[in-house]
């Protein structure tokens, strides 16, 4: 499948009066066309910045320092820099290319403006020549595809429920057929059995119309299920990405096996959920080595001096001096005794 996002050596910082904060640092991904890549991290490890960035969303003091994020339209159209648009520029792709689902759905939802109005709005910016009485049909269609009945068009968003109101966003986010919709915790303010429903409709629905899909979260056990690959964040870098399927019986880097023990797959038995020992570095003082290391059990000498790169590996690549097998023998040896 053609490559459809080319993100490379993404910097966002945060620009603050402690300083600056580097929330995303040297993101390097790619994007199949119809792919579902899940991205995963304790708080605070960069995913919404990520998203944001992705989304051109972000506002101050977040700001876009390095990198580009290029978009292959397609057939014979050439590769566009989303990170170098302008606002007019981006409007062609908003909503029509790229879409967000965000995790509060009221956020972007007007609470005061009738669903199909704002259906019918998003639909005929991005088809004018469709007439109210089409566009109003194609949302209806958009709403029952998430399993909400057409008659509640004429409702105000406070009205409807929780998880009502994140269907509605996600139908709302689909209206433009695009290429790419971005994720942010979509299911996390509602319960566990709406979020199941609501994840099996997007499924579905990416299934139908083959978005591809970027799929922020906390939670490794649930992307393991829906992703086809996964990319693992830590204190602002990927330090694992792969298959989920790899990702599911190989995760390399200590890190990910220490959120697969936090989040065990539903299908396992229920255990006492442990947490990761420790707690997540302060970008404001990161370690000069590994910012895991003070955390990780399998932690020498050298992953105190250096970071380790993000090395391709077998289904990915993996920032792990120790996993990675970058020490020979002697090394080994040598790094055990100090
Ligand atoms: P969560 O799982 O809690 O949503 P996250 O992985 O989405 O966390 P981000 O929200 O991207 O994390 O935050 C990454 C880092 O950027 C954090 O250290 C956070 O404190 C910092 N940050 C986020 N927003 C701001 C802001 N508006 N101003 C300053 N720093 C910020
Ligand atoms: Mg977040």
């Amino acid at each position: 499948s053609p490559t459809l996002l080319d993100v490379r050596g993404l910097c966002v910082d945060y620009v603050t009066e402690a300083g600056n904060i580097r929330a995303c640092d040297e993101i390097d991904l790619t994007l199949k066309r119809g792919e579902i890549l899940g991205v995963a991290g304790e708080s605070a490890s960069g995913k919404s910045t990520l998203l944001n960035a992705l989304g051109r969303l972000q506002r101050m003091p977040a700001a876009t320092s390095a990198g580009s994020i290029w978009y292959h339209p397609g057939g014979d159209e050439p590769a566009v820099d989303l990170a170098a648009l302008d606002e007019e520029e981006l409007a062609p792709y908003r909503w029509t290319k790229v879409s967000v689902v965000m995790q509060s759905a009221m956020a972007s939802l007007n609470p005061v403006i009738r669903l199909g109005e704002q259906f019918t709005d998003v639909i005929r910016t991005h088809d004018p020549r469709l007439g109210e009485k089409e566009a109003m049909a194609q949302a209806g269609d958009l709403l029952t595809m998430v399993g909400i009945s057409r008659d509640r068009l004429t409702a105000f968003p406070f009205q409807l429920s929780g998880g009502m109101q994140q269907r509605a966003l996600i139908a709302l986010s689909l209206a433009c057929d695009p290429d790419l919709v971005l994720m942010d915790e979509p299911t996390t303010a509602v319960d566990v059995v709406m979020q199941r429903q609501i994840l099996d409709q997007v499924l579905a629905a990416q299934e139908r119309l083959g978005f591809a899909v970027v799929f922020v979260t906390h939670d490794l056990s649930l992307l393991l299920e829906i992703s086809d690959r996964i990319a693992i964040m830590y204190g602002g870098k990927i330090v694992e990405v792969g298959t989920a399927a790899r990702l599911h019986h190989d995760a390399k880097h200590p890190y990910t096996r220490a959120l697969r023990r936090a989040f065990p797959p539903l299908s396992e038995p229920v255990r006492r959920l442990s947490g990761i020992p420790g707690s997540p570095p302060d970008l404001l003082d990161l370690p000069s080595g590994c910012a895991f290391a003070p955390r990780c059990e399998l932690a020498m000498p050298i992953c105190h001096e250096r970071p380790p790169e993000l090395r391709e590996i077998p289904q990915g690549r993996s920032a792990c001096f120790i996993t990675n097998g970058e020490l020979d023998d002697a090394e080994r040896a040598r790094q055990q005794a100090a």
